[in-house]
């Protein structure tokens, strides 16, 4: 189950490795890619899911009333709800086994796409483990033993499944905005971080539900916002956002942290300084192992081991007692970038995508992409 505490932990390992990541970088054309993108939009995002839980049997079922093709080498079979809707996906030797209904398929490679050869709704299922609802063309092969499944996404699609699973109830449609500008500017720039696709859905990377309905919220800000990306000196960057920042949002180099693409500025943040979140946590010295305050690197990795919520944020003061340690802390995330619990006061107090975006990117463009107009 991944919980609000866990997307936080997401991005704050995101940053270690956006901020290493050549943000320039482009999508590779490897294998597990063939389905064509839709060229409606900007292109796609290959994202690997449901890895976390290393499967070694996953159910791909089509939607009611939809058809998903599946394509195992030579073989196809169609999955739909008037006929067979499952097919159950297990490893043999080197070979995938496809089985549904009568028909069993061998391959290496399954790729799953609509009868178009275009994206389609379907469910990935690891029995007993998970069930999940993606918008997209999919592709399975065998990985050191485990099933990858990737799904390549319409960018737009997957900017909407990131802030539907990332933005807190209620926030403002402006925030929201602002936020999805700063998650399509994350796919555009930070592609390419695993070899054979862009994105794991763990929390290395991005992490992803299925699609808001369009009449949400989450998927109205998405559409009035279409392209948009955030570009510093005339190229995109993969840019970072925290749930709440601790009255001033932070630079990666504050914390201990490189910097590529885009410097970060401190900026202040009215709604964290005046309505701060506290936490306070007891760690004992082992666990704590090197952690300090004001250090995102040994912040994460006390939370590998033992979950975000040992040390929701590395603005926090220390207090040795006994054989423990007293953590006093302030803020969710690692507090770089665009502060949410911020952008949601600015919001509600009338400001616009814009406003936001300029105050938490100072010195950015908010510029279509992969167009080059700036938007006033
Ligand atoms: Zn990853
Ligand atoms: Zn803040």
């Amino acid at each position: 189950m991944r919980n609000r505490s866990s997307h936080k932990l997401a991005r704050s390992l995101a940053l270690l490795v956006v901020l290493a990541a050549n943000s320039n970088s482009q999508v590779s054309n490897a294998h597990g890619r063939e389905p064509q993108p839709d060229l409606r939009t900007n292109g796609s995002v290959a994202i690997s899911v449901l890895s976390l839980f290393h499967p070694e049997k996953i159910i791909v079922t089509a939607l009611a009333g939809h058809a998903l093709v599946l394509v195992a080498g030579e073989q196809s079979l169609i999955l739909e709800d008037s006929q067979v809707s499952s097919a159950r996906v297990r490893i043999e030797g080197a070979e995938l086994v496809i089985s549904s209904g009568e028909q069993e398929l061998r391959a290496t490679n399954l790729i799953g796409v609509g009868r178009r050869n275009d994206s389609e709704d379907f469910i990935l299922e690891i029995p007993g483990k998970i069930k999940r609802r993606y918008h997209g063309t999919l592709a399975v092969k065998s990985s050191f033993g485990n099933l990858l499944a990737v799904v390549t996404l319409d960018l737009e699609t997957a900017v909407a499944s990131a802030v539907a699973a990332e933005s807190a109830p209620n926030t403002p449609l402006e925030a929201l905005k602002a936020n999805a500008i700063a998650a399509r500017s994350y796919f555009v720039a930070g592609r390419g971080r695993h070899q054979s696709f862009d994105f794991c859905d763990t929390t290395h990377c991005q992490f992803l539900r299925a699609p808001p309905p369009p009449t949400s919220l989450a998927s109205q800000a998405v559409q009035a916002t279409q392209g948009l990306v955030l570009m510093y000196q005339s190229r995109p960057f993969a840019a970072l956002y925290t749930r709440s920042c601790s009255g001033r949002t932070r630079t990666p180099a504050q914390l201990s942290l490189p910097s590529a693409g885009y410097p970060y500025y401190s900026v202040d943040c009215e709604r964290c300084r005046q309505h701060p979140v506290r936490w306070s946590s007891n760690l004992s010295i082992g666990d704590a192992g090197s952690l300090r305050p004001s250090d995102e690197g040994t912040r994460l990795a006390v939370a590998r081991r033992l979950g975000w919520s040992a040390v929701p944020s590395n603005q926090f003061s220390l207090a040795r007692q006994g054989d423990h340690l007293r953590l006093a802390g302030v803020g969710n995330g690692h507090g770089i970038g665009l502060c949410q619990a911020g952008a949601k006061a600015m919001a509600e107090s009338g400001a616009s995508f814009q406003q936001i975006l300029q105050h938490y990117y100072p010195n950015t463009e908010i510029v279509q992409y992969p167009g080059r107009n700036p938007v006033d």
